[in-house]
Formats: structure tokens, C-alpha cells, sequence
């Protein structure tokens, strides 16, 4: 028998076949808007100041390479639950691990409600980061998916996602962007979640949340306010957090996942099948991202500096935004919206004819990385794509 016949072949993914054309491509005035990281103005993604000073430190001073234990660095981890959750009550009752980056939470909370409810399901707003479900799904949670953005009239369908949403029993989990909406940067307002924490609360429903840009939308504190509204509501809660982007250290898999329970108990015997999960997966999260995200947020100087870093980095991400929108009312959107991705309402056509003819690289959908923009290409970007409108 073939133990590999039965394999189908696997369409190669969208925006890696995006970065070959793009590299590929030998205009020097190419726009790459494809890739989904942050870049500074001269097209670059370096490595922060404070990453790098971290790095040297943890080169000098650490002693051992011995393991840490599934739940990862513990430090790292209580460093980022202010930043996360701020003063709010009932901490005692969030446990928090690290994991191999975003992705990483996102799986082990998806096998951690497969295991401990396979009824519920999990309602996810459309269009939506394109591994969310099946990343979810692999892990045997099934998915109910609702609108949440309508392209063509650049807006969020917030009433028809609030009809869709009261069809979750209670139990059922309502999958949320924390903020910079991938792939949309359409995110809901503070009334809006508030709506969603009272239908959460009235109903029952369990938030799980994705905050993987926290800092790049208008700032660490503003970035985190939904995601507080709709765990302290809740009975119980998911947050699935990133700091591969808000300290660009993608690479290195830099996440974590924080849950609440209805008790202290009840979070305490999460956190062990967290444990036991997380060692049928990767048994212990990749140490170097988290370490040196432990190191600033524990020096005084360094974490003003990154801050100072993110706020840059966030500012960029505002000031193209706002350019984008002054250039045409039609792109006057964009500016109204966070975080590195804005959508486009252009055919499939439209986008492959701004690659040939402008080599402008965006993905089918439309959506476009505003930071991969500069201050040389943001006009000319706007007049290409305002032409295909
Ligand atoms: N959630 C969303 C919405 C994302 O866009 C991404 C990364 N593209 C992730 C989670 C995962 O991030 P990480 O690289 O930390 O796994």
C-alpha cells in the first residue's frame, strides 16, 4: 500500500505565490502591498532598537539552555496580562500560557474547547483572516460564519452580524479581531462592543478573542479596551495575544493565551489541560522572542524606547492612512480604519491589472498592506487604484 497516495496536492499559499511574482517582477517602481508585516519608510522591516539590546543582554547573561516547562516563560507571561486585561478584576480567575506565536494560542484554545465541549461552535464574522478557520477547524471546532463587513459600501454590517449572533446558544463562542480587523482594518467602536458584551453576558457566550496587533492601531491602551469589555462580561473568555507584530519579532513565534474561567478552580484545572495539550503538540513553546519581550518589559529604559518604537510605527501606519484618504473621497475609508490592512472594492480583474500594469501587488480580495506604502508611491498607488474603482 502507498502510505502517500491518498494525498491531494495542496494549491500553494496565495500571498507566498504573491511575494514570487512580486520579487520577480523587475520594475524598480514595484508597490509590494501583498505581505502582511510592517515597514518603515524605506521599505525595510528591521529589527527594533530594544529587540536588539534585549538580544545582547540575553546573549550575555543567560546561564542555561535548560527546559522551562510547557507553559513557557511565566515572567513573559505576567509581564504582558497588564497590557492586556490593565487593572481589571477577577484576574484571579485568568490564566495565561505562552505559545509558538498567535497561531499558536489560537490552536491550543481551538483544542482546548474541541476537548472540552465538541458541541460548541464557534461563530467567526466574514471576511476574516484567511487561516482562522482552518486553523480552528484542523483542531475539530466547528464554525458558524456571519457577516461582519461589506466591501462595497466600506462598512462594517453590524446589525446583520448582531441578528446572526443571537442564534448562538449559550456555550457557543464569538471569534473577535481585539483590534486592526485582518483582513478588513474595519474594527467595531466602543458602542459596538459594548453591544457584543451585553449579548455576551445576556446569552452566555464565550468571547475568544485575536489581539494580534495590539499598539498599531491608535495605541497599546485604546487597542485593548474591546477585548476588556467583552472578557469582563463574559463568565468565561479566550484571548489569543501576539507580539510578533507589536514587537516585530515575527520569526520567533512570540504568543500567548489567556483564559478565563468562572472561579479560581475551575481556571486552575484549565490551565493544567493547557498544559497537557501543549504537550501533545509542541511540549514546550520556541524561548528566544518571548525572552527578549520578558527582558524590556522589565527594564525601565528599554520598554520606554520600544514604546517609543511602536508609537513610530503606529504614527506611520495613521499618517499613510490619512494621506490615502485625502487623495480621492473614495479612499476617505481607509483613514476611519487601523492597523496595517484596509480592503479595496476592486474585481479580482481590477487587481491583476494594477499588478501588470502598475506592478501594484495587493491580494485578490483586495486587501492591501497600507504601511507597504511609502511617501514616493502612496499618490501614485491612490491614482492607479482609484482609476479601477
Ligand atoms: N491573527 C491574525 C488576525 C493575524 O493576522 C495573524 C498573523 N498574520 C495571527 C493571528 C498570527 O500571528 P503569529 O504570527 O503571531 O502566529
Amino acid at each position: 500500500a502507498n502510505l502517500f497516495g491518498g494525498l491531494e496536492e495542496q494549491k500553494p499559499d496565495a500571498l507566498l505565490a504573491l511575494i514570487g511574482m512580486c520579487n520577480a517582477d523587475p520594475r524598480p517602481e514595484k508597490i509590494d502591498v501583498g505581505v502582511g508585516v510592517y515597514r518603515d519608510s524605506a521599505g525595510g522591516t528591521p529589527i527594533l532598537r530594544a529587540v536588539k539590546a534585549a538580544e545582547k543582554i540575553l546573549l550575555e547573561t543567560q546561564q542555561t539552555k535548560t527546559y522551562l516547562g510547557s507553559q513557557g516563560d511565566a515572567h513573559y507571561v505576567e509581564l504582558l496580562r497588564p497590557i492586556i486585561f490593565g487593572d481589571a478584576g477577577d484576574q484571579d480567575r485568568i490564566v495565561g500560557v505562552q505559545t509558538p506565536g498567535g497561531c499558536g494560542a489560537l490552536r491550543l484554545g481551538a483544542d482546548l474547547i474541541a476537548k472540552a465541549n465538541p458541541e460548541a461552535r464557534i461563530f467567526v464574522g466574514q471576511p476574516t483572516w484567511p487561516n482562522h478557520m482552518p486553523l480552528i477547524e484542523c483542531a475539530g471546532v466547528k464554525m458558524v460564519a456571519h457577516p461582519y463587513y461589506d466591501r462595497d459600501s466600506r462598512s462594517i454590517t453590524f446589525d446583520a452580524m448582531m441578528d446572526a449572533l443571537n442564534e448562538a446558544r449559550a456555550g457557543d463562542l464569538l471569534l473577535l479581531h481585539g483590534c486592526c480587523h485582518n483582513p478588513t482594518g474595519a474594527d467595531l467602536d466602543l458602542d459596538q462592543w459594548k453591544a457584543v458584551a451585553d449579548l455576551v453576558a445576556r446569552n452566555g457566550l464565550v468571547p475568544f478573542v485575536d489581539l494580534a496587533y495590539q499598539g498599531l492601531g491608535n495605541g497599546l491602551e485604546p487597542d485593548a479596551a474591546g477585548t476588556r469589555l467583552v472578557v469582563e462580561a463574559a463568565e468565561q473568555a479566550l484571548v489569543a495575544h501576539s507580539c510578533d507584530k507589536n514587537f516585530g519579532v515575527y520569526r520567533e513565534r512570540t504568543g500567548s493565551l489567556f483564559i478565563k474561567g468562572r472561579n479560581r478552580t475551575e481556571a486552575g484545572k484549565v490551565f493544567g489541560n493547557l498544559m497537557s495539550l501543549a504537550r501533545t503538540m509542541w511540549s514546550m513553546p520556541p524561548d528566544h522572542g518571548a525572552a527578549v519581550v520578558r527582558i524590556i518589559l522589565d527594564d525601565a529604559e528599554l520598554r520606554a524606547d520600544w514604546n517609543t518604537e511602536l508609537q513610530e510605527m503606529c504614527a506611520r501606519i495613521r499618517a499613510l492612512r490619512a494621506r490615502l484618504a485625502a487623495f480621492d473621497p473614495r479612499l476617505a475609508y481607509i483613514d476611519g480604519q487601523n492597523g496595517m490592512f484596509s480592503m479595496l472594492p476592486l474585481s479580482k480583474e481590477a487587481v491583476v491589472a494594477l499588478r501588470s500594469e502598475h506592478g501594484i501587488y495587493m491580494a485578490d480580495s483586495g486587501r492591501f498592506n497600507v504601511v507597504g506604502l511609502s511617501d514616493e508611491s502612496v499618490d501614485r498607488f491612490a491614482a492607479a487604484v482609484v482609476e479601477k474603482l
